[in-house]
């Protein structure tokens, strides 16, 4: 059993199909993103109805977040209907011409902290946009250190800074062991991005530095669909973790299910 916390939804997803095909992978839950519909308020509202609605036969196993655009007038009181009235469970955002540490998206982040809901953010280079890869660079997340009750991961191991993402998962531990902040608020998503020659190196290097507590599996697989590419993915990492760099497989399972549970689940 597995869990993947990076699977986006087309809005045509089916959330008893979804569980057909995460039975047949033997996946546990899912993180499944709500589709990127970011054009007005009015977009933004209708992809929340749509996530809720995929996630319904089974809140438990099938982990809604609503895609937040903080560009948008209403991107408060989306976070609060998404969280409040639809029960998702976190939040994903894509810098799309804007940077993360932007002052005017404070308010944003300070409803999401109340709300204590962890956020998934892209980083790393983007394929997706047209041009927005210089906005996603690891270190401009170092501002949630201004919202210490945010759990946060950075997808894709921000590939190809990947160095850059690590160290900033130790600034954001350093800054933990010396009370800036009362806890480690990092982790770091492995969802590919990192060609397969880059990738043992890069997951050895977050191992050897961050620990297993702080990586988690994700596969950027969309549904519909048979979560083929996350299958596939889970068993590749196994062998580069447990094989190619010598982790224990009580590591592995950390990275593959328990750090999921332990990023959805709200600092005190
Ligand atoms: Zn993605």
């Amino acid at each position: 059993m597995y869990s993947d916390c990076h699977i986006h939804c087309r809005p045509d997803a089916d959330g008893d199909e979804v569980l057909k095909a995460m039975d047949a992978r033997e996946m546990g839950k899912a993180v499944l993103i709500a589709p990127q519909m970011t054009g007005s308020n009015e977009e933004a509202m209708e992809s929340i109805d749509i996530i809720a609605r995929i996630c319904a036969p089974d809140p438990e196993r099938l982990i809604g977040f609503a895609w937040i655009e903080p560009t948008l007038s209403g991107a408060v009181e989306h976070v609060e209907c998404a969280i409040n009235e639809k029960g998702l469970k976190g939040i994903k955002m894509i810098p799309d011409h804007w940077y993360p540490y932007e002052e005017r998206f404070f308010p944003v982040y300070e409803k999401i902290e109340e709300l204590r809901k962890p956020i998934l953010f892209h980083s790393g280079i983007l394929f997706g946009n047209l041009d927005s890869s210089r906005f996603c660079r690891p270190v401009f997340y170092e501002v949630m250190i201004h919202f210490p009750r945010i759990k946060f991961a950075l997808a894709h191991i921000s590939w190809p800074w990947t160095d850059e993402c690590i160290a900033v998962a130790g600034r954001m531990r350093a800054a933990a062991q010396r009370g800036a902040v009362p806890q480690m608020q990092m982790y770091i998503d492995t969802t590919r991005g990192t060609p397969d020659f880059y990738r043992a190196d890069a997951l050895d290097k977050a191992l050897k530095y961050i620990g297993a507590e702080r990586l988690v599996y994700g596969s950027d697989d969309r549904v519909p669909g048979a979560l083929t590419a996350s299958g596939r993915g889970i068993e590749a990492d196994r062998e580069i973790v447990c094989t190619q760099i010598c982790y224990s497989r009580d590591d592995f399972q950390k990275i593959a299910s328990k750090n999921l549970d332990d990023f959805l689940t709200p600092f005190d």
